[in-house]
């Protein structure tokens, strides 16, 4: 039996086919710029080599029955017929406060989901539209929504809210929400089984740091904490996105700029914009940040400094509230390929009983491993992410559970 995930981007539709019973990745692939003339689409399976070519799909519903038109083909046999297909695995950014686990599709959970709109104007008009042509091409076969805010809701109210009137919170559901959350949940998996400790015994760090970061802060394997909020602005420096800032920078720009008086604007000042980009003058990403940085490029330094500075801060303060912590994991794009990123942030945080083997984190590997002395209090590991296979177990456990 068969898993099919599928993630609806904004622009985009990624796919991943899997084998239930050994875990094993059988196809996958994307379409992505939908609607647009360079749109393309890129897919290979377990047998054969990577094929690109450019499509022409208007939306996401075209892309979705493109892609599983594609599965079906009798001539590439990835699937010989569609009864194959135990369960789809949608991943789903943002559940609101609605969604505290992954759930069976039905009428009533679509209409829930098309309550979450506003919340996520970007993605979840994309998602909705992503599971209404899964459904119509391949009828009868449940779907499963897979969130990734739900590992975060666990956390104390006191953790969750904003010190701001209460009204906002009951009118407008402002509150923190956190997001990576399948991939913090996977990780922190992964890390109990390498530690060989339930989860229901460890105190975890989790930092996911990618184009997009977060940290988190998990106890008995709930999430108490995590850096990003109401949306994936806050926290830590990222990319694009500016991070934490004093929220009267805000106010500031509003009355000094008319140009920065629409939402739109100042969004994207904040979430396109900022991060190494914007302090760098450069680029977001951290293999060019770190090429300027050994040219000596003073900008791209600063940029670098503020990343780092910043996740040392939330490791600490999550180390505080934890009251202590026995590993912290390092994963997503960054997080799993960069050591001088990595060493930076150990750096100095002896204090905390971090301490990392430089030699080992050196060495290069796409494997699990840990990367701390043997004498270091807290472990440390880089622990590659598999969100899609975290969504196909999720997308087997409701379906079993919903028998
Ligand atoms: P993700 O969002 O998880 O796909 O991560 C993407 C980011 O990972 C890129 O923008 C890069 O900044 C970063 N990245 C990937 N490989 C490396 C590497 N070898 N060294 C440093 N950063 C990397």
């Amino acid at each position: 039996m068969k898993a099919l995930v599928v993630n609806c981007g904004s622009s985009s539709v990624k796919y991943t086919l899997f084998e239930l019973e050994n875990e094993k990745k059988m196809a996958w692939g994307l379409i992505e710029c939908i609607g647009l003339p360079e749109a393309f689409y890129k897919r290979q399976t377990i047998n054969s080599e990577e094929k690109k070519e450019a499509v022409k799909v208007a939306n996401h519903t075209e892309a979705v029955e493109l892609i599983i038109k594609g599965l079906l083909d009798k001539n590439k046999a990835m699937i010989s017929d569609v009864s194959e297909i135990a369960v789809i695995g949608h991943r789903i950014v943002h559940g609101g406060d609605k969604f505290s686990k992954s759930v069976l599709v039905t009428d009533k959970v679509k209409e829930e989901l098309k309550e979450c709109f506003s919340i996520a104007p970007l993605h979840t008009p994309a998602h909705y539209a992503g599971i209404l042509a899964v459904e119509k091409m391949l009828p009868g076969i449940p779907s499963v929504l897979v969130f990734d805010t739900a590992f975060h809701q666990t956390m104390p109210d006191y953790a969750y809210m904003y010190a701001l009137p209460y009204e906002f919170y009951e009118k407008d559901h402002i509150r923190r929400y956190g997001f990576h959350g399948t991939s913090h949940n996977y990780v922190s998996q992964r890390a109990a089984v390498l530690l060989r400790k339930p989860l229901s015994e460890l105190k975890l760090i989790t930092a996911h740091l990618g184009n997009g970061s977060s940290i988190t802060a998990i106890e008995n394997g709930k999430v108490i904490d995590t850096s990003m909020g109401f949306t994936p602005l806050q926290g830590v420096v990222m990319g694009t996105r500016c991070g934490d800032i004093d929220p009267a920078i805000i106010a500031y720009l509003i009355g000094q700029y008319p140009h920065y008086k629409d939402a739109k604007t100042l969004n994207d000042l904040m979430n396109k914009k900022s991060g190494l980009a914007g302090v760098s003058g450069l680029s977001a990403d951290m293999r060019d940040i770190l090429k300027a940085v050994s040219e000596g490029n003073k900008k791209a330094q600063l940029a670098f400094n503020m990343l780092v500075y910043s996740i040392k801060k939330y490791i600490s303060a999550y180390y505080g509230i934890l009251n202590g912590v026995d590993a912290l994991i390092f994963t997503a794009g960054i997080g799993e390929n960069s050591a001088p990123v990595r060493e930076s942030i150990c750096k100095n945080l002896s204090v905390l009983g971090i301490e990392i083997d430089v030699e080992k984190n050196k060495e290069r590997s796409s494997e699990e491993r840990f990367i701390s002395t043997n004498s270091s209090k807290v472990k440390v590991l880089v622990i590659p992410t598999n969100e899609e296979l975290m969504i196909a177990r999720e997308s087997r456990k409701v379906l079993e559970n919903n028998k």
